[in-house]
């Protein structure tokens, strides 16, 4: 079965590569790359005017499955991925139960095996029931097929237990993710400290909360050599002492996520449950760090931390209102306008989404590389559409990008040269 995709501008970041030509599958592999491809018994995709890229890649996702299936399951969640573009997604452990264990990790894949739209990679807990106590089997987690591993939802309060995490993933090369917050500093916050605070009467949380945490894991692993990801950062502080990590050669990667460079605190006025998240939405000023960041290379990935909640659970007072955002099918958009603004080229925002991921994580997958399994985005990047949460594919609604006159979106999703989604 062969299919070949015309006519695109071809982008592969990671070989620098960005040329007007065909891209021809065979068998589920890339097979070639070049002007006016001629293949007898292809089926062909047009591709005017649209680019063609690696799929794209998400490694902060909440697939909600095993346990909470009300908000997602493995199939809602990944047919959301594929529409807003992605071949790929890694989703995290604080599921019920909490995929702690090889069982969970493989009940994650076997279903996948069934029913996902995309790829999935599962994310093990680095703690048992992510308490923060004691180690999980990280050894048997890789066996099973986790690629990373992350107490995320939770930071791992203890530094001894930190440690140990990061020398044991070191004997078999696995990243840790961290979720990085000191909860002592975080208290009953539920928003960034600041003006805004004071003026809506909710508890802040303060930038330092994830500064020191992120300082602390950082230090870790340059005295452990381990490989660590940093996940949604959200502060001109952590930038920095990322920045300032990899400079020294410190085995640091870290991600951001489009809310942090698209919005800030201002968008909880109203108490607008879907603007909350932790980390909380920041200043101005932290944006600008973010976008920076992105732009020199320091946030290698952009990555949604995609957390579907019931209406049920946004719809309440704000300081009772469940943290997260829905975000697989405006990633996309919202890291083209990047692109519109100067702040990335279209190459950079376009390798935060693939190679950026890949590299991070050990992941196959972010180029087009011929011989490599046909995972490929086509998107169009001058289509104008309005965000509907309601037409959305994942089971949950909570954005606060509903009503946004958005640019760009996939058209077209191939996962090991299958259509598996196709506008
Ligand atoms: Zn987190």
């Amino acid at each position: 079965m062969n299919t070949i995709i015309k006519n695109g501008r071809v982008l592969d970041p990671a070989h620098g590569i960005d040329m007007s030509c065909d891209l021809l599958i065979k068998d589920g592999s890339i097979a070639d790359m070049s002007p006016n491809i001629e293949v007898e018994d292809a089926e062909c995709i047009d591709a005017s005017g649209c680019l063609v890229t690696p799929g794209l890649i998400d490694i902060h996702v909440h697939l909600r499955d095993p346990g909470f299936e009300y908000k997602e399951d493995i199939e809602s969640g990944t047919r959301a991925a594929a529409a807003g573009g992605f071949t790929a997604v890694a989703c995290m452990p604080n599921t019920a139960p909490v995929n702690d264990s090889k069982a969970t990790t493989r009940y994650i894949l076997e279903k996948a095996a069934q029913v996902a739209h995309t790829r999935v990679y599962p994310v093990g807990a680095i703690t048992k029931g992510l308490k923060g106590e004691s180690l999980a089997e990280l050894g048997d987690l890789k066996n099973a097929g986790c690629v990373a591993a992350s107490d995320d939802g939770h930071p791992v309060t203890n530094g001894e237990i930190m440690r140990r995490a990061l020398e044991y993933a070191r004997s078999f090369d696995l990243p840790l993710i961290s979720h990085s917050e000191d909860l002592t500093l975080v208290g009953d916050g539920v928003m960034n400290d600041g003006f805004v605070a004071t003026e809506l009467g909710l508890r802040g949380i303060p930038w330092v909360a994830e500064v020191a945490a992120i300082a602390r894991d950082v230090m870790l692993a340059e005295y452990t050599g381990a490989r660590l990801h940093i996940a949604h950062v959200s502060t001109r502080g952590a930038v920095d002492i990322i920045r300032a990590a990899q400079k020294r050669g410190v085995r640091v990667t870290a991600e951001t996520a489009p809310h942090y460079f698209t919005l800030t605190e201002d968008a909880v006025r109203g108490y607008n449950t879907n603007a909350k998240m932790n980390p909380p939405l920041r200043s101005g000023d932290d944006l600008e760090a973010i976008r920076a960041g992105l732009a020199d290379g320091t946030l290698s990935v952009i990555a949604t931390d995609h957390a579907p909640h019931h209406l049920d659970e946004k719809n309440v007072e704000f300081n009772l209102a469940l943290n997260g955002i829905i975000g697989l099918e405006t990633s996309l958009p919202l890291t083209l306008r990047l692109v519109e603004e100067g702040v990335l080229s279209l190459s950079e925002a376009i390798f935060c989404l693939t190679a950026g991921p890949a590299r991070a994580l050990n992941l196959p997958g972010g180029t087009l590389e011929v011989g490599r399994p046909a995972d490929v985005t086509i998107i169009d990047p001058e289509v104008k559409w309005t965000m509907d949460p309601a037409a959305g594919r994942s089971r949950s609604q909570n954005t606060p990008f509903g009503g946004w006159k958005l640019k760009g979106r996939a058209i077209c999703t191939l996962v090991d040269g299958r259509v598996r989604f196709k506008r």
